[in-house]
């Protein structure tokens, strides 16, 4: 398999040339055609399998499809990750593909300024990647909205259960419109992270690497 085969545009092609990334991963192998298509997912996978790649080149393509990008505002793609040194490094790797698509990405996490992201998220962004506690605090100062928003990934989702965030992850999750996509990446399937899918995802693929 070859990214060509993913029919991303050139400015993608090119953002990934740049990361010498030369073929998929077998989670990119396996997710990015479903993703691509519009579908929901179920990705069993671990850090280091590339599939934080999976979820974002999506994403910027889910983006650029939207038409009238311009008259609305918050995010449209949102990523929950358990902890903030996940969500930074979802960040680093979305600011790679984003940028040249002038898609603004912002993080909020635990352990940096409320006021500094609130300004950050009231000036505008198309991502928006957060570990749960703090993505509340600034939905509750209304900093962002979530209106826009279509496109959502709970990473590690195994481990915002483990640190007790299933109840931001519903809250989060009943704020952005049904008829979104929703992926799901875990390392592990335990019985509430299927629960919560079933509840959550709508006929989504399950691929496991
Ligand atoms: P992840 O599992 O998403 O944390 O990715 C692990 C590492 O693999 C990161 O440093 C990525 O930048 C890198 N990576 C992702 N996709 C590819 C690829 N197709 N080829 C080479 N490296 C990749």
């Amino acid at each position: 398999k070859t990214f060509e085969e993913g029919g991303f545009s050139v400015e993608l092609m090119k953002a990934i040339a740049k990361q010498a990334y030369e073929k998929p991963t077998p989670i990119q192998c396996q997710a990015l055609p479903i993703v691509l298509s519009g579908r929901d997912i179920i990705g069993i996978a671990k850090t280091g399998s590339g599939k934080t790649a999976a979820f974002v080149l999506p994403m910027i393509v889910h983006i650029m499809d939207q038409p009238e990008l311009e008259k609305e505002e918050g995010p449209i793609g949102v990523i929950c990750a358990p902890t903030r040194e996940l969500a930074h490094q979802i960040y680093l790797e979305a600011k790679k593909f984003a940028k040249s698509h002038g898609i603004r990405v912002s993080a909020v996490y635990g352990g940096m300024s409320k006021l500094e992201q609130f300004k950050e998220l009231k000036a505008g962004c198309e991502i928006v990647v957060a570990t749960p506690g703090r993505l509340i605090d600034m939905l509750k100062m209304k900093a962002l909205t979530m209106f826009r928003a279509s496109y959502l990934v709970l990473d590690e989702a195994d481990r915002m259960f483990d640190l007790g965030f299933e109840p931001q992850i519903r809250s989060i999750v009943g704020q952005i419109r049904p008829d979104r996509q929703t992926l799901l990446f875990s390392a592990t399937m335990a019985r509430k992270v299927e629960k919560l899918a079933r509840e959550i995802l709508t006929d989504p693929v399950r691929v496991t690497v």
